[in-house]
Parts: structure tokens; sequence; C-alpha cells
């Protein structure tokens, strides 16, 4: 038997690993249980908040400057260690070590942005509001912020909230997926390393009972969640009946028009990416294609064979040489449920052209593992269209022309991102203005937003209102108060005139 990985609590600056139960954590590579996380509930959930909460004053009247200087070093030591992140990411996840590095560098991004945090929390001020009256604004932090976080990226999502969060000074208490525990920790012992005092910063390990024990605490002011719709409607629903400001993103559908005029070897190369990387498990994943016209018989070759060439393989080897082009997904289960939307589509009448539900890893027989799949003649009405699949699956859907793609669209639950492939301005135009997604791009598959720029859902893949990242993060994590002032001279006289 394996060795088990430690998945420690932190709290207070404390590592502890509490005793009993805990869920096991999978090497979807190997199908290996390699860690127990814990199943925090009420206590522990009590005692980081606590933590949090003492932490908050001092940290408060920590200097913007001072405060960053924590993330300057943190930044460095993320770089430092960056391989070991990625290994780790990757074995408990089932990234390849090219989408693990993409991903940490994504929430490295995060870091950066959060020393620049002097400069983003500057305010308002207008001098002689009314005669000899100033009026300025200021940014403060609200206390002790909580983030919830998904298993599909274990290093980039929690890097969306903390740092940020505690660059405006708060605190902060972070319960990272069950599923993928362990680069959370790493994350912690780096953030210790580069400074931050105790309670500052603190993890608590567990499921449901740990979240309802985050969205009910009287002393949370402020929850972000990433996860799928069902659970961010919930968490929106559970924190603001308790009074906190959440922001909670949920799942995606999302969609890609290719025009017949669009530029085949880029889209291809774009498209495959945008459905295969990470495995579909991306909540920005290109899942559908709409084919306008001809493009279908221009995209359709090329799209099969570039699928039928994706190497799929275990993850969790450090060699680079020994690197697949997709890894696993994350547990037997979720193979079960994606393998089950696929054979609804086949019931229902669609056509699957690439079928990678076969596939075989000999060095890693008990791996989650799953190939390419594209399902053509995929229609509104089919659960397959519906529903978010998750896996390397993608749909073609034929459509007559632009308005009909966009109505296709645009009828989703979600409005997470969407995409078109044309040389046409005027098409790009037309799309970009009457899509319903917060993410557009524009001969980009995946236009997943950078750390300065807010992480826009719409719909079902956003409660709240105030997104992830960029300034509206900043005015998440902090209240506004606005100081109106006026001095009499009085008692002291016109000293200025002596
Ligand atoms: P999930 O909703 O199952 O879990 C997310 C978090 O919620 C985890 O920490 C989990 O412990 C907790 N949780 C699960 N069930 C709960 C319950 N009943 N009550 C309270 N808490 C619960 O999501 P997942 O499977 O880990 O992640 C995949 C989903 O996340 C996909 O739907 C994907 O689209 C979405 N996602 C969205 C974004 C985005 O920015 N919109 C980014 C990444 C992932």
């Amino acid at each position: 038997m394996n060795q088990l990985t430690p998945c420690p609590n932190f709290i207070g600056g404390e590592w502890l690993t509490p005793s009993g139960a805990s869920t096991p954590v999978f090497n979807p590579s190997t199908g290996d249980v390699i860690a127990e996380a814990p199943a925090g509930g009420a206590a522990e959930v009590n005692a980081a908040v606590e933590a949090a909460q003492a932490a908050f004053p001092g940290w408060r009247e920590t200097p913007p400057v001072e405060r960053a200087r924590v993330f300057f070093r943190y930044r460095q030591l993320i770089e430092a260690n960056f391989d070991k992140l990625c290994a780790t990411v990757s074995r408990e996840h089932g990234k390849t070590l090219a989408e693990s590095r993409g991903s940490i560098y994504r929430g490295l991004e995060n870091v950066e942005y959060a020393c620049g945090v002097p400069t983003l929390l500057f305010g308002d001020t207008l001098e002689n509001l009314a005669r000899n009256v100033d009026c300025e604004t200021i940014l403060q932090p609200l206390g002790v912020c909580a983030g919830i976080t998904p298993f599909n990226f274990p290093a980039m999502v929690p890097l969306w909230m903390y740092p940020l969060a505690i660059a405006c000074g708060n605190t902060f208490v972070l319960k990272p997926s069950e599923k993928v525990p362990l680069c959370a920790i790493l994350l912690g012992q780096l953030l210790e390393q580069a400074g931050l005092p105790k309670g500052v910063f603190n993890i608590v390990h567990g499921g449901r009972a740990c979240v309802d024990a985050l969205l009910t605490h009287p002393k949370v002011k402020a929850v972000s969640f990433v996860g799928s719709t069902p659970i961010a409607k919930y968490i929106y629903e559970t924190g603001t009946k308790h009074g906190k400001r959440v922001q909670a993103n949920g799942g995606a559908k999302n969609y890609i028009v290719i025009m017949p005029d669009a530029d085949i070897p880029k889209t291809v190369e774009a498209l495959s990416t945008a459905a295969f990387g990470c495995a579909g498990e991306r909540c920005m994943a290109g899942s559908t294609a709409l084919t306008v016209g001809k493009a279908a018989d221009r995209l359709l070759p090329d799209l099969i064979a570039a699928a039928k060439a994706i190497k799929v393989g275990r993850t969790d080897q450090p060699a680079p040489a020994a690197q697949p082009d997709m890894g696993p997904v994350i547990t037997g289960q979720h193979r079960d449920r994606v393998l089950s939307l696929v054979a609804s589509g086949e019931k229902e009448g669609a056509k699957i052209i690439t079928d990678g539900r076969g596939v075989k890893v000999p060095d890693a027989p008990r791996g989650f593992y799953l190939g390419a799949t594209i399902v053509d003649g995929v229609e509104a009405n089919m659960t397959l269209a519906r529903e978010e699949v998750f896996g390397p699956v993608l749909n073609v859907m034929r459509m007559d022309d632009l308005d009909h793609a966009i109505a296709q669209a645009n009828a989703s639950a979600f409005g997470n991102g969407a995409a078109i492939f044309t040389n046409s301005g005027g098409a790009a135009r037309e799309f970009k203005h009457r899509v319903k997604a917060g993410m557009v791009g524009i001969n980009v598959g995946v236009p997943a937003t950078m750390a300065m720029f807010p992480f826009t859902g719409w719909d079902e893949s956003f409660y709240g209102d105030l997104h992830i990242q960029g300034k509206e993060a900043v005015q998440f994590y902090t209240q506004q108060k606005v100081i109106t002032s006026r001095w009499f001279g009085g008692d002291v006289g016109d000293v200025w005139k002596k």
C-alpha cells in the first residue's frame, strides 16, 4: 500500500491533523488512494474563523505596502516551487504537466495583481464639495472572508480568491475541494514562509458540513465560491440569508460558432484545445461547436484527425518526455457520468463520429480515462445539448446561419463563455454584440479572463453582484467609507498667516 500524503488543516498558524471521518483522495492516473481528506465540520470551522477573527485587527492595521510585500515574497516562492506545485496538481487532479503549468501561471497572475494593492485601494476625493467642505472615499476590509473551491483547478481557483482578499486587509478561511486538497496545503506552506502572520490564512478540509458551518457562521463576512450551478445557487441563497456578501460561480455550457469563412487549421487547433484540454474539465471548455452552413464539411475531417491523434495517459510521472496529450478525469464516478451522457446522446439520435470511450492505458489499467469524443448531429432538445458534461466530449450542432447559431447559444441556461471563428469583421461584431455570455472570444477558443479582468459569468453561471478577479473583486473584498470634512480655525486662529 502506498504511503498516504498528510492532509492537515491549517488553523491559527498550526498544521493540525484531526482524527475522525475522512474522504479518499485519488491519483486519477492510477486509481490509487493517495491521501485522506479530513471531513471537517462546525468545530474545525469555528476554530479557523476564531483564529482569522483574532488575526484581523493586526492585519487590518498593517499598511497596504507591507501587506503587498508579503505577496511579492509569495510570488517568488511560488516560482521557486513551481515544479513541485505542478507535479502536485497533475498527481491529484490528472492535468498534464503542461496544463498544470498553465493553470499555476494563471493563478500566479492573481498574486501579481494583489501586489498592486496599494494603488488598487486608492479612493476618490473632491475638494470643496461645498464651501470649505471636502469629501473622500476610503476602502476598508470586511473582516473574515471564506473561499470554497472546486476540484478542477486545485491551485488556480484558490489563487483567484485569497491573495487579493488578504492583500485588501481581510483574513481568510479556505475550504478546498475534498477531491484535491493537497495543492492548497503546499500553497499555504509557501504563504507561511512568505511571512504572513499566524491566523490571517487558514485551511479547513471537508464537504457539506464544513461549507454549511462557514455559510452560517456569524463572523464570516463574505464568501467566494466556485463550483457547479446547483451548489452555487445554494451557496448564494444560504450565504445571503445569513447576511454575507456572496460571489458564486457556477457551471457552464460554452458554444463555439464556426463560420464558413473560418481559418480551418487555426480553428481546429483552437477547438480541440477548447474541447479536450484538461480532459474537458473546465468551466470555459468549448463543449459545443455550432457549425454554420458548409463549415462542418470543411472542419470535421481535420478535427476528427486531431481528436484521434490525442494521446491519453498518466500524468503523475515526472519526466516531461513521458507526458501524454490528455490525462484522466477526476474519479471513476465522474467518468461513468460522462459515459452515460454520451450514451444518452446516442440513444436520442446523435452520431458518435470519434469514440474515445474504449481508450486503454496499459500501464495504468485502473486509471479514470476517457479518450476524445465527438458527437455529431446533436439537437437542442437532447440531454447532451443541455447538461454540462465536464469531460472530453465535443458536441457538433449544425446551424443554417449566424442568426440560428446565436439563437442556439442564447437559449442556454448558462452564460459563461462563447466564441466565434471567422474572418468576417461584420459577423464577429454581430456575435459579440448579441451573444448572451459574459466572456466572448473572437478567434480565441477559451476566452477565460486574466487576473486584471473580472471573470464575468452570466445567468446560471454566476450568482451575485461582483465577480471574481479585477476591480470588481477589490470592491467585493472591501467596504467603502465616505468622509465629509470641514475644519474650523477658531481656536488656533489664522496660524498660516503668521
Ligand atoms: P461542486 O459544486 O461539486 O463542488 C464545489 C465545492 O462545493 C467543493 O468544495 C465541495 O466540497 C462543495 N460542495 C459540494 N457539494 C456540496 C453541497 N451539497 N453542499 C455544500 N457544499 C458542497 O463542483 P466540482 O465538481 O468540484 O467542480 C466542477 C464544477 O465547477 C463544474 O460545474 C464547473 O463548471 C464548475 N466551475 C466553474 C468555474 C467558474 O468560474 N464558473 C470555474 C471552475 C469550475
